[in-house]
């Protein structure tokens, strides 16, 4: 496959592998870059979707379910209450109920293209879910390494997808270390991590490509993320940057990150002014997609939150449940709890000043409120 694989920090480069290494001065993992063609025009792209910016993307032959594409609707009542203008990205629409669809589309096709015969990664949540339906659709077994106290109920839809689950016994950590013991000892094995893959990440950064186009070429003053492992948040960064370097647009988005209180790993670092993710005292949020005390892209994205001169919230666990309420009550919309924390963060910008009235703001929805159910509060 063409392209590179760098070091976001030290500029260390290699050709691609399907299974990265981190870099071996900084260990931190790599991102992908390719030479984009000299004289690419918005004209040039195709189709609809994510493989619609198979420009931007490692060259491979894309697995597809119809992911991306999602719609960017208006806020009628949440953003006009604010002073600002507000519109949502609708991620929940994704053919496995979340944004996490994008990446795993590139990370499996990817895989496919390098000849690998078995994905393995450790996701009980969205990120697990998507990778198995993109290894179903390839054709390729999935295996999930997962912690053994994770409800059926989160579950089922891998299972549904034939994927095989390895219950791995203690705390979530657990089952990092014996998905990467498990690749280690089979090499018919690939740990195709959410976390660390760069090509999971090159698929996100369509989100930051679908903004730019579905905003008529402009973006908006702000985008405001939920921030866990933060692919999410490099992945908009990146791609602004992209677009940036071609021309396409003037200026990116502030990207400001969101965290639920409990477990604030960046949005700590932040406020303490450090560069690397503060890790103690994580606690348990109803945010199961950002529960990520230890992100293994904490000190990218400090730096990226730094460039793209973005704030970083924490959010109360009584706030998420109430806007998620709010969400479904005022505009229509079921979400996961973890995509109502954008949103109580986004108001918490504009109480600051941060984000000003008659501003331009996107909330990437991440995904479906059907994955948790309506007692996201118990479960
Ligand atoms: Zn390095």
């Amino acid at each position: 496959m063409t392209g590179q694989l760098y070091c976001p920090r030290c500029g260390f480069t290699v050709q691609p592998t399907p299974v990265p290494a981190p870099c071996p001065r900084c260990r931190v993992p790599l991102t992908y870059r390719r030479d984009l063609p000299r004289d690419l025009e918005q004209g040039d792209l195709a189709g609809r979707g994510v493989w619609r910016y198979a420009p931007f993307l490692p060259p491979v032959e894309p697995v597809t379910l119809g992911e991306g594409g999602t719609p960017l609707i208006p806020s009628l009542r949440i953003g006009p209450n604010l002073g600002i203008t507000l519109w949502f990205k609708l991620e929940g629409g994704n053919p496995s109920g979340s944004f996490k669809d994008r990446g795993a589309a590139v990370l499996v096709a990817v895989l496919r293209s390098f000849g690998i015969q078995t994905v393995a990664d450790d996701s009980s949540g969205n990120a697990g879910s998507a990778l198995a339906a993109y290894a179903a659709r390839a054709g390729l077994p999935a295996k999930l390494f997962v912690p053994a106290y994770a409800s059926e109920k989160k579950l089922a839809q891998i299972r549904a997808y034939g994927a095989e689950l390895v219950l791995v016994p203690g705390p979530r950590e657990r089952a990092a270390d014996a998905v990467r013991a498990a690749c280690a000892d089979d090499p018919a094995l690939a740990y195709a991590s959410h976390n660390e893959s760069p090509y999971f990440l090159e698929g996100l950064a369509t989100l930051a490509y679908e903004l730019f186009e579905g905003l008529d070429g402009e973006v908006p003053d702000h985008v405001v993320a939920p921030v866990g492992g933060g692919g999410l948040f490099l992945g908009l960064g990146y791609g602004f940057a992209r677009l940036r370097a071609l021309g396409w647009l003037a200026r990116a988005p502030r990207v400001h990150a969101a965290q639920a209180e409990a477990c604030a790993p960046i949005a700590r670092a932040a406020a303490q002014g450090l560069d690397e993710p503060a890790l103690a005292g994580s606690k348990d949020t109803v945010a199961e997609g950002i529960r990520i005390p230890r992100p293994p892209r904490g000190r990218e994205v400090l730096g990226l939150l730094h460039a793209l001169g973005g704030a970083a919230v924490t959010v109360p666990e009584e706030e998420i449940l109430a806007t998620r309420a709010e969400l479904a009550e005022r505009e229509g919309i079921y979400v996961e709890p973890t995509s109502a924390v954008a949103v109580a963060a986004l108001r918490a910008l504009v109480a600051r000043g941060t984000i000003r009235p008659g501003e331009e703001v996107v909330v990437p929805l991440t995904g479906s409120g059907l994955k948790v159910g309506a007692d996201a509060a118990t479960g």
